[in-house]
């Protein structure tokens, strides 16, 4: 029989052409020095990207309006919804893995029609149109201090699961599951990073890439 497949994907910058989390921040906070500093302390691994969100949350100046209008903007990688496609009719599992916001996420995946994808990351808090902050429902300090949903613990429970997983991802919260999925497609940042750690990897620009460096591994 052959083996059940997991394909997971990041969102911010692999599925979403920009990192919107970050884009927004940028255009909201108005502290930007502050702001700066912050990002600083956490690319250098001083803050966990839960200490990062939390503080970048609480600087924000805007509304679930001004999200709104933020990422009515924004678009997909142009051949993600064949990628699906593809992977619906091969039977692999899709799941998307974000350290980011689920309200953006959410708020794309159905306004492109994909809203049957699930995802998990982290929690925006909000009512009334104010943004009241965040929370970190898969938030796992035994597992990983840096992240707020750290993708380790996930790629490994599908694997337990016997699934073979393959990683699509392009930026720092990619680093924690790279290193424990059984392929990893990689872009920008990570593709650096799995360059730099000798961790086995496809460099990819878009999903058409994917679909065909997979499909030409596994002799579809
Ligand atoms: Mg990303
Ligand atoms: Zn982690």
């Amino acid at each position: 029989m052959r083996r059940k497949i997991a394909i997971i994907c990041d969102f911010d910058g692999t599925i979403a052409r920009r990192d919107i989390g970050h884009e927004f921040f940028g255009e909201y906070v108005s502290d930007k020095e502050r702001w700066k500093r912050l990002l600083n302390e956490w690319k250098i691994g001083l803050i966990s990207s839960r200490e990062c969100l939390t503080e970048e949350i609480a600087m924000l100046e805007a509304d679930t309006k001004g999200l709104d209008s933020f990422i009515e903007k924004e678009l997909f990688d142009p051949y993600f919804t064949d990628f699906v496609d593809f992977c619906n009719t091969q039977k692999y599992e899709i799941e998307i893995l974000s350290d980011g916001l689920d309200y953006y996420i959410d708020y794309l995946l159905m306004k492109f029609g994909l809203g049957f994808i699930g995802f998990k990351a982290n929690h925006l808090v909000h009512d009334n149109g104010e943004i009241r902050g965040v929370e970190f429902p898969y938030y796992n300090s035994m597992n990983c201090e840096m992240c707020g949903n750290c993708k380790r613990k996930h790629v490994e429970n599908l694997r337990e699961d016997g699934f073979l997983v393959v990683y699509v991802g392009n930026g720092y919260s990619d680093r924690c599951p790279a290193k424990y999925s059984d392929m990893v497609f990689a872009k920008a940042d990570l593709l650096s990073y799995c360059e730099d750690k000798k961790i086995e990897h496809i460099p990819f620009a878009n999903f058409r890439d994917v679909e065909r460096e997979f499909s030409a591994r596994y002799k579809i």
